[in-house]
C-alpha cells in the first residue's frame, strides 16, 4: 500500500523540499496549507507550484484544534512532518505573543491529535539550534542546555519538550531534529542568506544599488536545505524515535557569506554593502555550532554541499531567476 505523509508547512522552504523527496520515495503526499494560500496560489504556492498535480492539500489552521483533527482523520498518515511555524527570528522579537501561540498551540493540536486518530503515525518536530541561544558549550550537542534568546526560540524549546513527553507518556514515535539554519534558492527573502543573495542578483542587473546589513560578524553553522530534508525523513525510519542535532559543523560570518556572493557575481563587496543600525537585533545568541555526530553514527547523514557551494548555488539561481523574468536591464 502506498505510505502518506502529511506535512505542515508545506508550502515553506523545508515543507517544498520535503514534499518532492517524498513523491520521489513513492509516497503519497498530503499536505496542511491556510485557506488564504489556495486563494492565491500564484504568491502562496510559488514553492510547491512545479508538483502541485502530485499534491493533496488540505485547507486548516494550526490555530484551530477541530480543523488539524479534521485533516487527520481524513488522510490517516504513517509519518507526520510537523514543520509549520512562525520561524522567522527577527519578526519574534516585534510579534512575540502570536509566535509563541501558533508554535506551541500548533504543535499540541498536531500531537493531541495524533494520538487520538493516529497513534501508530511517526511524527518529526522541526526543533531547531536556536533552542540553544546564549549556549554554555560550543559545538553544541543533544545533550547541551538550551538557553533560548528569543520568544521564537522559547515556543521551540517548549514544543520540544512537548513532543518528548508525547513520545514518553503515549508512546508515539516521535523525534525532534534540532536543525542549524539551512538556506536555499526557496529561502524566504527576510532572511540574511536569501536577502544577500537576491539584492546581489539585483545590483548585478542594474536593480539594485546597495545591500543594507545589521550585524555582519554574526556566525551561523549553514547547510543545504535539501539535504536537511533527508535527515528528517530518516529519522523516522529508525527503529527506535530519538533527537538529533543536524548541522554542518562549521560557522562563517555573514561577512563571509557577502564576500563570497559578491565574489560569485564578479563584484567587490566594498562598493555595495551599508551598514545599518537599525537592523540589529536586541539579543542575539552567540555563535552556534551543531555536532551532528549521532546524526553521522545513527542516520548515517552527512552535508555534502559545503557553505562556499551554497552561496554560489542561492546567488546563481538568484541570477538566473531574474534573468528569467526578463528583468535585465542593459
Ligand atoms: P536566524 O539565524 O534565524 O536569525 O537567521 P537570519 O538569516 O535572519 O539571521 C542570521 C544572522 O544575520 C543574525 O545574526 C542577524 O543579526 C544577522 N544579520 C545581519 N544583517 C541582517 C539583515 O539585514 N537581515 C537579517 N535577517 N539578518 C541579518
Amino acid at each position: 500500500m502506498t505510505k502518506r505523509a502529511l506535512i505542515t508547512g508545506i508550502t515553506g522552504q523545508d515543507g517544498s523540499f520535503l514534499a518532492e523527496f517524498l513523491l520521489k520515495q513513492g509516497y503519497e503526499v498530503h499536505g496542511i496549507v491556510r485557506h488564504v494560500a489556495l486563494e492565491d496560489p500564484v504568491h502562496r504556492l510559488w514553492r510547491i507550484h512545479h508538483i502541485l498535480d502530485q499534491l493533496h492539500l488540505h485547507s486548516a489552521s494550526l490555530e484551530s484544534y477541530p480543523s488539524l483533527f479534521r485533516v487527520v482523520h481524513q488522510v490517516e498518515p504513517v509519518e507526520c512532518y510537523h514543520l509549520a511555524a512562525q520561524s522567522y527570528v527577527g519578526y519574534s522579537f516585534e510579534d512575540e505573543f502570536s509566535t509563541v501561540n501558533t508554535n506551541l498551540n500548533g504543535t499540541h493540536f498536531i500531537l493531541s491529535t495524533l494520538k487520538e486518530r493516529s497513534p501508530q503515525c511517526r511524527f518529526y518536530f522541526a526543533a531547531t539550534s536556536e533552542m540553544f541561544g546564549l549556549a554554555q558549550e560550543s559545538p553544541q550537542n543533544e545533550l547541551t542546555a538550551f538557553h533560548p534568546r528569543s520568544p521564537y526560540g522559547v515556543s521551540k524549546v517548549a514544543g520540544y519538550y512537548l513532543t518528548q513527553h508525547y513520545r514518553d507518556a503515549y508512546q508515539i514515535f516521535a523525534c525532534c531534529g534540532i536543525a542549524y539554519n539551512h538556506e536555499s534558492e526557496r529561502r524566504g527573502f527576510e532572511y540574511v542568506s536569501r536577502k544577500i543573495t537576491s539584492t546581489v542578483a539585483r545590483i548585478k542587473l542594474g536593480l539594485a544599488r546597495e545591500l543594507r546589513l545589521g550585524n555582519t560578524s554574526a556566525k551561523r553553522d549553514w547547510g543545504y536545505a535539501p539535504e536537511y530534508v533527508r535527515a528528517m525523513w530518516m529519522m523516522l525510519q529508525q527503529p527506535q524515535p530519538d533527537d538529533f542535532v543536524i548541522a554542518s559543523g562549521e560557522t562563517h560570518s555573514v561577512q563571509e557569506f557577502v564576500e563570497l556572493a559578491f565574489q560569485t557575481a564578479g563584484l567587490d563587496w566594498r562598493d555595495w554593502v551599508v551598514q545599518d543600525q537599525r537592523l540589529f537585533r536586541p539579543s542575539e545568541g552567540l555563535e552556534l555550532r551543531g555536532d551532528a555526530a549521532k546524526a553521522h553514527r545513527i542516520l548515517g547523514w552527512h552535508n555534502e554541499v559545503p557553505f562556499e557551494q551554497l552561496v554560489k548555488i542561492m546567488v546563481e539561481a538568484d541570477i538566473r531567476r531574474l534573468d528569467d523574468a526578463g528583468e535585465f536591464i542593459h
